[in-house]
């Protein structure tokens, strides 16, 4: 059985359940036909955080500044037995944690 994935669309914001041997199809929305992943960061307002912290099972990054200090949180692990094997071999995966510690050493 094909392990799945709750997913909001980055577009109207429902729920979407994707399989994870298909994430790299460009899923579209079962609601708006949108396609569900944006290709960008999302800025999340205080509106729909909660949806996407505590209902997607997508890892969610979020970042923050206070005066010259800046912070980076990213809700799960890094290594294959939380991230789908399709996250890790995607050829970002090591320029995205590169520049996610980068940004937040200041560099
Ligand atoms: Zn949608």
């Amino acid at each position: 059985m094909d392990a799945s994935l709750l997913i909001p669309c980055s577009h109207c914001g429902a729920m979407n359940r994707v399989p994870s041997s298909r994430l790299a199809e460009a899923p579209v929305c079962g609601l708006c036909h949108e396609p569900v992943f944006a290709g960008k960061p999302i800025a999340l307002t205080a509106a729909d955080f909660d949806r996407h912290a505590t209902r997607s099972e997508l890892p969610l990054l979020v970042t923050g500044t206070f005066g010259k200090g800046r912070t980076v949180a990213w809700t799960s692990d890094v290594g294959p037995h939380w991230l789908p094997p399709g996250f890790i071999a995607w050829s970002g995966y090591k320029a995205l944690f590169e520049q996610m510690i980068g940004w937040a050493a200041g560099e």
